[in-house]
This record gives structure tokens, sequence and C-alpha cells, in this order.
């Protein structure tokens, strides 16, 4: 009897349900039906064409653009039980005539493949002899030349399946959510009449935090202070910062790595490696890392500076916390992200020689657009996660409860007056033809005796020192807000001076009212770091998930594997709380299929005996 794809997930992935979404593209799929998944990273896009691909009759080619991606698939599939290959060209000329034999006898069902392997005369030799029922194109925002990472090959694709004896089912998958991105993959994959699923941009498990120090290497030692003995990753903005702020954690004796393209491919994959064995918990790293990267048990992203797009940012954050489990993602803010920010737009403007004029300022302007959105989240003083969806077209509620803003203590006020004040400031000096940033801006608020505003001349303004009496902080939250809102416009010059907005004018006359939410005064700094530090609590026993660790390691150098290969963090820590006794009993944690079962299950299950035993007589339940 035909298994449900229900039955599929518990059996070899061993999870109870499906995602939001996943059900649905699944059905469409197994209907005969083309589909278009536009998920997140992390939010399971995998499972949507590996269950299928275990019901349907024929092979399943996945085309993925990269090779330790395809690996890494590959090797989870077998550890599940399913009959999985990948053919590219670093395969040795054995390895390859292996699986295309494996093939051939249809002892394979899902076959990952290269699109640069599609067209040539042995993978299409191979379609002659096995019936194809689908092709499952990962990462499909390849095609698209409006995409980040266009590549030529995927546009093979289309011939390829214009080739085969009889059409498969298409069913293509990115984490990219712009329209033009997502009618280039329509059109160029010839999709009939898909089905198209904006799902899973939440995740709930991830805590949105953006900070404006004053000293980031300072914010970052926080950080890793309250994540200590945690994986993360640490994104900066050039090989340089890379590898200063790589030096200085490893001078303060953390076990770090660094990652970017400017080092050696031999030390690249040695890092990266330590990195998702565990050998090191840190990695500094330019966005050159990252893509194929399946390590499930990152509990922080932080960004040294600010990403060019919610895009990027989504995308390089959204590594944390995939297994589920708590994790947080810092950006680490400075206005000055905002001009190496341009200097990028415009340096990477140069570089595509190809377009006219024309092109090539429609994309810098589209870059530039990207970059706003950015900065304005990075001003943001109410709900990031709200805000967060909303860019990406989902619907949520104005308050998340885990992200920094609705995490700090605020109260409501009539703001009126000092925004009058921050405006008419901002005018007197665009009045006397000169401009200020955000941190100028508030030394003259405040009457700062510095060397700068007396040679200016703003000591002069009648807008100086205006507001002395509030604190420094909360005047600078009170020029992000009114940034936020557009009463403000940043300039993404080199400077990036301020000038009023269309809004402002009506405040200035008085004809506005301004409310914003702000910080409580007696909210110390310390006291928020705290409430930063408590994550909500998964780990009842420190000691056993430990145990359970050590177990998953032993086992999973024995295999030669990463270790959340074997089982993810979320796994064990469920065999903390639930502490399964028998094979039924571990059958039912979320992420032990039968093959695993079968494979690891006595293992853990001695782990957890044995642990019961030493700790026989205590409760179970901490004090
Ligand atoms: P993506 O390819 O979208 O980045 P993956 O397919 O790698 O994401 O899935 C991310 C993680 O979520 C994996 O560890 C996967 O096993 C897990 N996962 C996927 N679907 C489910 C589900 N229905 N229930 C529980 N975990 C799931
Ligand atoms: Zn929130």
């Amino acid at each position: 009897m035909q298994m449900t794809p229900e039955a599929v997930l518990k059996e070899y992935f061993g999870y109870d349900r499906f995602r939001d979404g996943q059900a649905a593209l699944i059905s469409r799929i197994l209907e005969g039906g083309d589909v278009l998944g536009i998920m997140p990273t992390g939010a399971g896009k995998s499972v949507c064409y590996q269950v299928p691909a275990m019901l349907l009759t024929g092979m399943t080619v996945v085309i993925s653009p990269l090779i330790s991606l395809m690996e890494d698939q590959v090797a989870a599939l077998r550890e599940a039980g399913i009959p999985a290959a990948c053919l590219h060209s670093n395969l040795d000329r054995d390895a390859y005539f292996q699986t295309l034999d494996a093939v051939r006898e249809g002892a394979v069902r899902l076959l990952y493949a290269a699109p640069e392997r599609l067209l040539t005369d042995m993978f299409l030799s191979l379609t002659d002899t096995v019936a194809i029922a689908m092709i499952a194109v990962d990462e499909a925002h390849c095609l698209s030349q409006w995409g980040q990472d266009f590549r030529p090959s995927y546009l093979e694709i289309a011939e390829f399946l214009q080739l085969l004896p009889r059409r498969p089912v298409v069913a293509a998958f990115t984490a990219t959510a712009t329209e033009s991105v997502r009618a280039d993959i329509r059109r160029l994959l010839g999709l009939q009449a898909p089905l198209e699923l904006v799902t899973g941009f939440d995740r709930e498990n991830l805590r949105w935090i953006v900070e404006r120090p004053s000293n980031k290497y300072k914010a970052l030692l926080e950080v890793l202070r309250r994540n200590r003995g945690k994986s993360g990753i640490v994104y900066c903005i050039s090989r340089k910062q890379t590898d200063n702020v790589c030096e200085k954690l490893r001078a303060d004796g953390f076990a770090v790595g660094r990652y970017h393209a400017g080092m050696s491919p031999q030390e690249r994959s040695a890092n990266q490696e330590a990195f998702l064995h565990d050998e090191i918990q840190i990695i500094t790293a330019t966005n050159a890392f990252g893509m194929g990267i399946d390590k499930s048990n990152v509990s922080f992203v932080v960004h040294y500076n600010m990403p060019k797009s919610m895009e990027a940012y989504y995308q390089e954050a959204g590594r944390a916390g995939r297994d589920g489990s708590p994790a947080e993602c810092v950006l680490l803010f400075s206005p000055q992200d905002i001009s190496t920010n341009m200097l990028l737009i415009e340096s990477s403007a140069q570089d595509h020689d190809r377009l006219t004029p024309q092109q090539r300022e429609a994309i810098r302007k589209k870059d530039t657009e990207r970059l706003q959105a950015m900065v304005r989240y990075c001003s943001l003083t109410d709900c990031l996660r709200h805000f967060i969806l909303r860019y990406f077209g989902e619907d949520s509620p104005g308050h998340c409860g885990n992200c920094g803003s609705c995490l700090t203590d605020t109260e409501t006020v009539d703001a009126t007056v000092a925004a009058q004040k921050i405006l008419s400031c901002v005018f007197r000096v665009r009045q006397r033809g000169s401009a200020c940033g955000s941190r100028m801006l508030c030394d003259i608020l405040q009457g700062k005796d510095t060397k700068q505003l007396q040679e200016r001349g703003y000591a002069q303004l009648s807008t100086y020192g205006l507001m002395r009496d509030i604190s420094r902080v909360q005047l600078e939250h009170m020029v992000n807000i009114l940034i936020s809102r557009g009463y403000l416009v940043t300039d993404t010059g080199q400077y990036r001076t301020l000038s009023l907005g269309e809004r402002a004018v009506p405040v200035l006359r008085g004809q506005e009212q301004v409310t914003m939410s702000l910080p409580r005064h007696d909210l110390k700094e310390t006291k928020r770091q705290k409430r930063l530090a408590e994550m909500p609590d998964y780990e009842p026993d420190e000691a056993l998930f430990q145990k359970l660790r050590k177990v998953r390691e032993r086992l999973a150098a024995r295999e030669h594997m990463p270790a959340y290969i074997v089982f993810s963090d979320a796994t064990l820590r469920e065999m903390c709380t639930k502490r399964p006794s028998d094979d039924e009993e571990l059958l039912a944690i979320s992420g032990v299929g039968r093959h695993k079962l079968e494979k690891y299950g006595e293992a853990f299950l001695d782990a957890l005996a044995k642990y019961a035993e030493e700790h026989a007589g205590e409760s179970q339940q901490p004090a």
C-alpha cells in the first residue's frame, strides 16, 4: 500500500507534522502539478521535494548550485535511509561511474546534479533508461539576472526539460521573494500554472536585535558573553575587518576561525569544517560564508556592520536557530555603515560592464532603495519582526514580544515639543548652508563644547544646548524615531547628513502632534542586558544534554560526518525532557526516524539509562 506523505515524514525524517505550506506544496506535486515555493532559509524547503520523491514513480533530479550543499543533503538523506546520490565535477572517475550504475539500476530515488551536468551526453543517456518523475530546482533565483546569484548554467534546465521523453513535474524553490525574480523563474523554467506559495518567513525562535553601540567590539563581547559555549557567526563587511575582529577575539581567548574569499581554499575549507564539527565555536566571515551551510545549531548571528539589504540580512541572520532552538540575530549599526554600503553599490555598478547605462542606473536605483529599507530597519523603535514580515509580504501583529524593541520597557509620551526642537535644529543648520549627521545633531542639541562645533559656528545657533536636560540615549532614540517615520531623511552620501522630510513641516508649524514610545528612564542599561540574557529555557538538564552531545560527537566521528547530521540539538533537547526508555518512545521524538533509530537508538538509550541510574532518587524537575 502507498504510504501517505505524513507517514513518509515520520518514518524517514522523524517529524510528526508538516510545517505551514509544506503539505500544500507536496500534495500539488503528487497531483502532478508544478510548484514555486518561496520560503526563507531554514523553513524546510527540502522536505517539500524529498517527501514526494519517495512517493512518485520514477526518479527525482535535484538541481543544486553548490557541491558542498549537494554532498551535505545526500549525506543527510542517506542517514535517514533514503537512497540518494550526486553527480558533480569533483567526483573521481570510479565514484562517478558507480553512481551512474546505481541510477541505471533504479537504486537511486533522489539524484542531485549541478546544472552544468544536465546537457552532457552521459546524463542525457541516463534519461533513456530511467524515468524522471520530478525536477526539483533548489535556489531557483540563480536563474534570474536580477537575483544576486545569477548562474547562466541554470538556463540549461529548460533545454534539458525539452529533451526529456516526458515532461516531469517541475518544483522550484527559492528564498527570494521579489516579484521580478519570481517572474523570471516562472518564465525561464516554463512552469505550468504553478501553485505559488510564500510561507514560513516568520522564524519565531529568532530574537531580532539592533544595537547602535559607540563601541562595536564591546557590544560583540556582550553577545558572546551571554552565548558562552554556543556556536555563532560574526559577519563583517570586508575581508580586512573579518581579519581584525578574528584576531581581537583570538587575543581575548575565544576559539574562533575566519572565512573570506581572500584566503586560500584550503584554509577556508579547513575553517569551515572546524566550525561545522564544533571544533571552533565562532566564525568571523564576510558574506562569502554561508551559502550551502546547513549547520543547525548556530545560536547567534551577529552583523558587525549593516548589510546592503533586508534580503541579504534575512538570509544571513536566518542561519541562526535552524533546529528551532531559541537563537538571536544582532545587528550592530553605526551611521558609517550607510556610506560604506553606498560605496559598495557604486563600485558594483561599475562591474556591470555588459549592461547599458540605463540598465546600470536601474540596478543602482533598486540597490539604493533596498539599502534605504535596511537603514529604516536599523532606526526602528517598534517591533522589528513586524517590519521584517511586512517587508517580505507576510502579515503579522504589531508586537511580537521577542525582539529588541518589544523587550525594551517603554512608555508612550507626547513628544511634540522635543520633535520640534530636533527638527528646528536641523532646519537652522541647513539654513546656514551647512549640514550635519545625527551624531553632531545630538552634540549641538546637548550643547557639547567641542572644537568642531566651535569651528563651524554651531555654538551660536539658537538651538545649541536646547536639550541639555535629557539623556543622550533618549535623545538618540528620538532622532532615530524621527528618521524611521520620515520626519528626517538621511542622505546616503558620504557624510550621511540629515535634512527635513516632508512630514516635518506640519510638526514645526504646530499642526501635528508626535507621540513616541520611549524607553523608561529608570530602565538601566544593565537591566536591559539582563533581560536580553533571559532566553526561554529549553535545557532542563544541562548535564544530560552535554552527555548526549558527547554520544553524538562519538557517532559522528565514527561516520565521518558533521554532528548535526546524526541528530539536531533540538532532537537532543527533546530527549532530555521526555527521557525515552525504549525504541518506541525514542521514535516519538521529533527528528528520530526509523533508520536513525536502528543506527543510533541503542547508543542514546544506553546513555539515557545510565544517566537515570546515576541520578536515581533525584527529582527530574529542577527545583
Ligand atoms: P531550507 O532548505 O528551506 O533552508 P531545510 O529543508 O534544510 O531548510 O530545513 C531546515 C530544518 O528544518 C532541517 O533541519 C529540517 O530537517 C527541519 N524540518 C523541515 N521540515 C520539518 C518539519 N515538518 N518538522 C520539523 N522539522 C522540519
Ligand atoms: Zn517585536
